[in-house]
């Protein structure tokens, strides 16, 4: 129950327990085509989505490697530890960097970058984080598009953990580069990254004077063209991916979307009646993809997630960094089902009681069930 690696279905295991094939045949050459039209769906996209061997940040550093020249100037929106690494490769390119940050917990809102904007020299490009998965914070990404949209800005976007959790449409939002990894939302181990890109980005990465080389955009483009990679892919990964696609497109984004709310909004509610505190406040800015909760007074954080794992095999997140003593995280991202949820938050009562921490008997559990079943 962390926001990534997520569980994984058996049919996507199988998929990726096969011998590995020869890259440049027809075989995967077809597998790719298959693969390079449903990744545009989940995207939301008409334009070109590349596929690296990489983490989720390795498509973050093709993203800004690709664009920034040194002295270019760009804005970094930061909600939290994801949103900060957007920052710290920019200044590795030699890029002048901005920084717009909240409270964490808190989002950026459309007023706040309408504001910073005002007051300053255009950027060549502006970062955003979607799913803030450190926090559990979703930025209004719609809202924030639609500005940086009328600047000249190239808009940037981390959907690493919001992609296939909740609604995000690059070509109707006005993205122009959108990456994700492949264990969050997908339901794929660790090891792929994806890229998407505007044309507009990728003629401004034919300005750029020192270009990546492994992520390279026009390499990539390239091969895309042909269905296929330019560097050895991850084969095995791109069975299961081409198996995790059929799924996505099967059960529908919407569907998808649908799952990810009401779990996250049950989890909530849940988590309100047993008298806890949440550690993002307004509904409106939860992300559906975490849930990050205050542990109750004289708790530590730390002995919940311990109690969890040791007692009920329930593995759940701590914070990262500063937060790693103030919050824990429950993911509800990607193969996750009621039952887990419910397992989860019985599970949740049970420790806190051992822990000594006092609320009504089972009300969470009660709560949660209720919510599950509303439609
Ligand atoms: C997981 C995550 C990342 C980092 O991805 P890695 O695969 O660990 O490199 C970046 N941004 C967000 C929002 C994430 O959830």
């Amino acid at each position: 129950m962390i926001p990534g690696p997520t569980p994984i279905p058996q049919s996507i295991l199988k998929a990726i327990a096969r011998q590995p094939i020869k890259h440049r045949s027809d075989e995967f050459t077809s597998i790719m085509q298959e693969i390079y039209t449903n990744l545009k769906y989940i995207f939301q996209t008409k334009n070109d989505v590349f596929i690296f061997a990489s983490s989720g940040t390795g498509a973050m550093c093709g993203a800004l490697e690709n664009i920034l020249n040194p002295k270019d100037r760009i804005l970094c929106l930061v909600t939290g530890k994801f949103g900060e690494r957007w920052a710290e490769i920019a200044k590795l390119r030699g890029a002048e960097v901005d920084i717009l940050s909240c409270n964490f917990g808190e989002v950026i809102t459309p007023k706040m970058l309408q504001d910073h904007l005002s007051l300053h020299k255009p950027y060549k490009a502006i970062t955003l984080t979607h799913s803030e998965t450190s926090t559990g914070v979703a930025n209004d990404l719609q809202s924030l598009c639609a500005i940086i949209k009328k600047t000249e800005s190239l808009c940037i976007v981390d959907g690493i953990s919001s992609i296939c959790a909740m609604p995000c449409k690059m070509d109707e939002w006005g993205i122009d580069i959108l990456i994700s990894g492949s264990q969050k939302g997908l339901m794929l181990p660790s090891g792929l990254s994806f890229l998407a890109l505007s044309a507009k980005a990728y003629e401004i990465h034919k300005k750029c004077l020192f270009p990546s080389f492994y992520f390279n955009f026009s390499l990539h483009k390239e091969a895309l063209k042909k269905n296929t990679t330019p560097f050895t892919p991850s084969i095995n990964l791109i069975f299961g991916l081409l198996e995790s696609l059929r799924i996505i497109k099967n059960i529908g984004l919407e569907n998808l979307y649908h799952k990810h709310k009401k779990h996250t909004f049950a989890l909530r509610d849940a988590i309100r009646a047993m008298g806890l505190e949440l550690f993002v406040k307004d509904d409106a800015h939860a992300s559906y993809a975490t849930t990050s909760i205050i542990p109750p007074n004289g708790i530590k954080a730390q002995d919940i997630i311990k109690h969890l794992q040791e007692n009920y095999n329930i593995i759940i997140a701590s914070g990262q960094q500063e937060l790693e003593e103030k919050i824990f995280r429950i993911g509800t991202l990607g193969y996750i089902h009621n039952e887990d949820l419910i397992q989860t938050i019985t599970a949740l009562e049970q420790t806190l009681q051992s822990l000594g921490y006092k609320f009504e008997n089972k009300i969470g559990t009660q709560t949660l069930l209720e919510k599950l079943k509303m439609p």
